[in-house]
């Protein structure tokens, strides 16, 4: 029994096919390619009962993930993230039935490691020695990581600004990384040049390789299954690169293609930031693709993405579903970290807080419907961005006195 199903790599804007077993990035086109499965196969091979008896990690749906072979899987047990209900906060905005995927509980704190799992395991299942890519922080302290449990090296170059605890993650685990004084856009030009000049290594920038989204695809075999294999009403996505977005998008339609979930689809959302907007300004104007983002600048530092390499599937895949595209402010955000944490005691990660914010403001608005059942992305811990807090609390004396009474 084959462990993957994957048939060939398709490009996303022409369609045109590519072979899968040797190693590509995009398409001639210059757009993403996308691994495609003999999802018939897939479907005569596994169902959805056996899937419930395998270990909780995103392999379990191994079938439909590009790694040939088991012993090439490399793990830190990634996956299978909790769905929390949100019942307090969630009657609090109008959404009683509110859900987040906590993203935060998996290795290295972000959804990030879902894509470097499956995309440096299948690098490596490749042959492929080293890895390069610029990153907002995140992902590049997942590919770190996974890169050192795989022994490939990696290339890393963040801007200064992206949260320092990534940095640490990238220094521990033997990356070579830079800091870059600027934004994602001129990270990426330094490492596709030093990938033009070194032999050795693969660019793996967002959707440049075709892995990273079948390892962020993930997110949507789990909400389904999770379910009891029906989807919720809508989801709400914090979208930088989109690649968690369109991933969940593609794994819906892999999955009605197998039929394991019924015709209803989720309407997705992109949220953004405002101070970074491209994907709804280009939503707001009907455009399928969209234009560079002037100045950007967000605290949610993982949706800093002026212009991303697929922004036409992001768009795409809200419009097919009948979701939409809102952008919210970083002070409401920042606010909302804390009306979740105080509400739930759930710390999230200021991207996962723009989802939040979304949700009151499409509720407010009417876009969502008290009855629905929603479900919030939280794609980060709140403890990896810990300035987005400010904490303005007493110093006491060793012999001083806490005051009587609540005082404060
Ligand atoms: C990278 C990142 C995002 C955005 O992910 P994309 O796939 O680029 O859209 C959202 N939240 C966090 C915490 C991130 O690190």
């Amino acid at each position: 029994m084959a462990f993957s199903h994957l048939s060939h790599l398709e490009c996303s804007w022409t369609g045109e096919r590519y072979d899968a077993d040797a190693v590509q990035g995009v398409s001639a086109a210059g757009k993403p390619l996308l691994a495609r499965y003999d999802l018939a196969a897939a479907a005569a091979a596994v169902t959805p009962a056996e899937i419930a008896s395998r270990p909780h990690t995103l392999w379990r749906y191994h079938e439909l993930l590009p790694v040939r072979e088991a012993a090439n899987v490399i793990t830190l047990g990634e996956g299978m993230t909790p769905l929390v209900p949100m019942p307090t906060y969630g009657a609090a905005i109008g959404v009683p039935n509110l859900l987040m995927k906590d993203e935060g509980l998996v290795p290295t704190g972000s959804f990030k490691a879902r894509g470097a799992a499956v995309g440096v395991s299948r690098a490596a299942e490749l042959g492929i020695k080293g890895v390069a890519m610029p990153t907002n922080g995140n992902a590049g302290a997942a590919w770190a990581v996974y890169a050192a449990r795989a022994g490939l090296t990696s290339l890393i170059a963040m801007p200064l600004d992206a949260p320092s605890i990534t940095r640490a993650e990238c220094v521990a685990a033997g990356a070579e990384l830079y800091l870059v004084d600027g934004l994602i856009g001129d990270a990426g030009k330094l490492v596709n040049q030093a990938v033009a000049s070194r032999t050795g290594y693969q660019e793996v920038s967002t959707l440049k390789e075709p892995y990273r989204i079948e390892g962020k695809k993930t997110m949507g075999y789990e909400i389904a299954e999770q379910l009891g294999w029906t989807v919720p009403d809508v989801i709400l996505y914090p979208a930088g690169g989109g690649v968690g977005l369109i991933g969940i998008h593609k794994a819906l339609l892999e999955m009605q293609a197998m039929g394991w979930i019924g015709e209803k689809l989720p309407r997705l959302v992109a949220v953004q930031a405002e101070g970074c907007a491209p994907l709804v300004r280009a939503f707001e104007q009907g455009a399928r693709e969209s234009e560079p983002f002037p100045d950007a600048r967000t605290v949610a530092f993982g949706i800093t993405v002026p212009k991303a390499l697929g922004d036409f599937l992001v768009l795409d895949a809200v419009r097919e579903t009948g979701g939409t595209a809102i952008a919210v402010s970083d002070d409401d955000l920042l606010a909302e970290v804390q009306a979740v944490a105080r509400t739930e005691g759930a710390f999230v990660c200021p991207e996962g807080a723009a989802c939040f914010t979304a949700a009151r403001q499409l509720r407010e608005s009417g876009w969502l419907g008290e009855g629905e059942q929603v479900l919030v992305l939280n794609t980060g811990a709140g403890i990896k961005y810990p300035e987005t807090v400010p904490v303005d609390v007493p110093t006491l004396a060793k012999d001083g006195a806490i005051p009587a009474g609540g005082e404060r």
